[in-house]
């Protein structure tokens, strides 16, 4: 079991939902936690609850995620990136007036896409890289990575196109990368979270609703997940050293119709 306690952690996404949950689960087990988030309201807020650093972070760009590297080489040993930042519209393949365009236009695939792959990918190889130059532990650990992709990587709803592309993509890459990094004693793993209860629905007047109605397909218990239950997942990865390319699911056994 890695002791993680003192060592420094960058959670992407980590001003709300799964990523602020980390955060402070992370912070719970002593590790110093740098918040990277493009919200600074709320990355501030979470920042200064958990005794953490908050640093504005778009994932899109190579120097924001440097900044944040340096930030977590700052406060400790940097040896956990968490890549919870991700954005989820849902856009249909084609229009209910039949024009391709209305629906799904490529800008906005490519946006999804830009975000949640390549922003995942390019915090990986930077986080990584860092992580490699630590003393490694005991057992030649050096630290651990773990990304948030989503159960609609495997089985997407309607109108997730580009969004279930972007996770699939996510899990796709978990094993290659682990292979690769398993050279520098760095873990990596995915998780799929069903649907959890965060801000990603939007606060719309039908959120609710929707949301509740999204719940009957959990099978048991017949609820969305907490971004608490997600982030005890997160903790388990980093914690438990033989956990590897794994791309496990917390979602309550939820089937999609
Ligand atoms: P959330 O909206 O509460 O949090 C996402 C955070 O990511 C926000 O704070 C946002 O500011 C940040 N973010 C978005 N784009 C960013 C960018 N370019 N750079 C930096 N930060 C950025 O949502 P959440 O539900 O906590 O989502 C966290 C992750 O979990 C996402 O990757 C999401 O796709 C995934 N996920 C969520 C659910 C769910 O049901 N909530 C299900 C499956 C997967």
């Amino acid at each position: 079991i890695v002791d993680i306690n003192g060592a420094s952690a960058i959670v992407t996404g980590g001003a709300s939902g799964i990523g602020a949950a980390s955060a402070r689960a992370l912070a719970a087990k002593g590790v110093k936690v740098v918040v990277a988030d493009m919200n600074p309201e709320k990355g501030e807020a979470i920042a200064k609850e958990i005794g953490g650093v908050f640093i504005s972070v778009d994932v899109t760009d190579s120097e924001q995620i440097k900044a944040a590297i340096a930030k977590a080489e700052e406060l400790g040993t940097f040896r956990i990136l968490v890549n919870s930042a991700g954005i989820g519209w849902a856009q249909r393949t084609i229009g209910k007036d039949g024009n391709y365009d209305s629906a799904h236009n490529l800008d906005f695939f490519k946006k999804v896409i830009n975000v949640n792959v390549f922003g995942t990918f390019d915090f990986v190889r930077l986080a990584a890289t860092a992580i490699s130059r630590t003393e490694p532990l005991a057992d030649g650990e050096r630290g651990s990575i773990v990304n948030i992709s989503s159960v609609a990587g495997v089985e997407g709803q309607i109108g997730q196109v580009s969004y279930s592309a972007s996770k699939g993509a996510i899990n796709g890459m978990t094993v290659p990368i682990a292979r690769d990094l398993s050279a520098v004693g760095i873990r990596v793993n995915t998780i799929m979270p069903g649907l959890i209860d965060t801000p990603i629905y939007g606060e719309g007047p039908d959120s609710e609703a929707f949301k509740a109605n999204l719940g009957k397909n959990v099978l048991f218990p017949r609820r969305l997940g907490t971004p608490d239950e997600l982030a005890s997942m997160v903790v388990e990865l980093t914690v438990n050293s033989y956990m590897n390319a794994e791309i496990v699911r917390v979602d309550g056994g939820i089937r999609m119709p």
